[in-house]
């Protein structure tokens, strides 16, 4: 059995998205910036994808523009930000611990630029609250970056709380987005967003397209040089096919999201009960404040990439940490973040599912795990030495 358990990587594009876009590569394939009838149509297409993206995201869809997906629209919503900041003297910033590496990556470039960076510590369950960063902003804050959901254990920030703390202070409040669109419920003018980062891949939509909300007022600093497109904050011909099926995929996703909500999050929970029994395993974040698809635990004494594989030949891909972590040894910053021990992060295991997963492939995983979990205990040293404590101490 084949059975696809790293949706937090990618998903597959839904054939909605998929149809959507081959129209816009095949017959309607012309330039939005032209100005013969053709062009005019395909600028009509961009400019209703615009709207019925803002729909979905409760947001004016002027302030939307175009990007080659979720680390462009970070990196660009963090550099405007704080280049806007510092024409005003303000060269502080704040963030999370948690952050995806377009965050925080962004975040060390601009501290080389003389920008001063807060990262605020998270809890046990991977939370900030909106009085931390009441309390880290000061009088020369340009920004507070804190993403809507953790990509790696799915924990879901009180976004609406810390923008409300922004407003008040009247400092930029930017979020990653990119896990929780699509997946919860977004509205950017209730949830006091000012720019909000979105990607195509992680719903259904497909790879190297997202975009970059930002309120009314926010200039935007280009970060390619070129045509005037998007109003002179992105240029590059538009991936016209591309935004096409993201505004499908969006649209298809908004539209099922109560049903979608109840059925995956019915199964991640069966997961999480079930595997929960293997003895010294732990959940990874907030059980109360989780996106619906993520699983994310750890089984003392084991690696994490020794269960990837063993679980890959039984066909189950899912995977550890983040895919941009691993391949290297160093365990997740999110996990030690959390507070968990170097060792114990280093045997996690991060399962996300999809509207498309089903009850027989919960089942499959929940039927697979345990055995090689104690296969890999058996073999480890390290499993050995906590057995022999654990026996000296009773
Ligand atoms: C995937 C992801 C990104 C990067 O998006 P890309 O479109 O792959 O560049 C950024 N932030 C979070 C939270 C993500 O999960």
């Amino acid at each position: 059995m084949r059975v696809y358990a790293d949706n937090a990587a990618t998903t597959h594009i839904s054939d909605n998205a998929l149809a959507e876009m081959i129209k816009y590569y095949g017959p309607e394939y012309e330039n939005a910036s032209s100005l013969h009838a053709y062009g005019q149509a395909a600028a009509d297409a961009l400019a209703d994808a615009r709207r019925r993206i803002a729909a979905c995201l409760g947001c004016d869809e002027r302030g939307i523009i175009f990007t080659s997906g979720g680390s462009e629209a970070d990196n660009q919503a963090l550099i405007s930000a704080a280049h806007l900041g510092a024409k005003k003297g303000k060269k502080h910033l704040i963030s999370t611990a948690v952050e995806h590496h377009a965050i925080l990556h962004t975040l060390d470039k601009l501290k080389k630029e003389g920008f001063e960076v807060t990262l605020l510590p998270v809890d046990s369950k991977g939370r900030v609250t909106a009085g931390q960063v009441e309390d880290a902003i000061r009088e020369d804050t340009a920004l507070v970056s804190v993403m809507f959901a953790n990509n790696e254990i799915g924990t879901v920030m009180p976004v609406k709380e810390i923008g409300a703390v922004c407003r008040e202070k009247k400092v930029l409040f930017h979020t990653d987005a990119v896990q929780a669109a699509g997946h919860l419920r977004i509205n950017v003018e209730e949830m006091n967003i000012d720019m909000l980062s979105v990607s195509a891949h992680k719903f259904h939509g497909p790879k190297g397209t997202g975009l970059l909300y930002a309120k009314r007022g926010i200039a935007l600093e280009s970060l390619i040089c070129g045509g005037a497109q998007e109003k002179g904050k992105r240029a590059g011909t538009e991936n016209l096919p591309a935004i096409m099926g993201m505004a499908t995929a969006l649209e298809d996703a908004c539209r099922n999201l109560d049903e979608y909500t109840a059925r995956v999050s019915a199964l991640r929970d069966k997961v999480i009960d079930a595997l929960s029994k293997i003895p010294r395993s732990i959940v990874n974040g907030d059980r109360e404040n989780r996106l619906p698809n993520n699983v994310n635990m750890c089984f003392e004494g084991i690696e994490g990439e020794s269960l990837l594989l063993m679980l890959d030949m039984y066909g189950i891909a899912a995977s550890s940490g983040s895919a941009c972590t691993s391949g290297s040894l160093d365990p997740s910053h999110v996990l030690l973040a959390i507070g968990l021990p170097h060792e114990t992060a280093h045997g996690s295991l991060r399962l996300t599912f999809s509207e498309y997963t089903t009850e027989e492939e919960v089942d499959y995983i929940i039927d697979k795990v345990p055995g090689i979990v104690a296969k890999l205990r058996d073999m480890s040293p390290v499993w050995e030495r906590m057995m022999k404590e654990e026996k000296a101490n009773a």
